[in-house]
């Protein structure tokens, strides 16, 4: 693997592997982010049995439905969340987190701080949705 330097104007310290103590980092954040998602997500389950019977007035039936679509939708969010983090936290342990799936050069600090259990790097990223847009786009 070469350090394309000659025409990426990068910080050559986004491109070091992560250090022990950034890891540790992320992984507390990940770690407090998961704990406050199964938390909403206990509680999203909670709601969703309460609302079973308190709902019986049958004025209340289409809003209550609603509700219960979207806390579902939001429940599905959540859960889905939780898996990414589960896998980010994997990634953590066997050393793979921070590098990014598609072409292995690792992703930038800033895009794992606003995004930490993306996968992929930024080009990879901008590259997947034009191709995703071209595609769509085709006559
Ligand atoms: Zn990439």
């Amino acid at each position: 693997m070469t350090l394309q330097s000659s025409h990426l104007s990068v910080d050559i310290s986004t491109l070091m592997p992560l250090r022990r103590e950034k890891i540790e980092k992320y992984r507390k954040q990940l770690q407090s982010r998961r704990d406050a998602l199964a938390e909403d997500l206990h509680l999203a389950t909670l709601q969703l049995i309460q609302d079973e019977s308190v709902y019986t007035d049958s004025m209340d039936q289409a809003a209550a439905e609603t509700d219960k679509t979207f806390a579902l939708r939001m429940k599905n969010r959540e859960r889905d969340a939780l898996f990414q983090i589960d896998k980010a936290i994997r990634r953590l342990g066997d050393g793979s987190f921070g590098k990014c799936q598609r072409c292995a050069e690792p992703i930038s600090e800033a895009r794992i701080d606003a995004f930490p259990f993306t996968t992929l790097c930024i080009d990879c990223k901008v590259e997947l949705e034009s191709e995703e847009h071209r595609f769509s786009g085709r006559h």
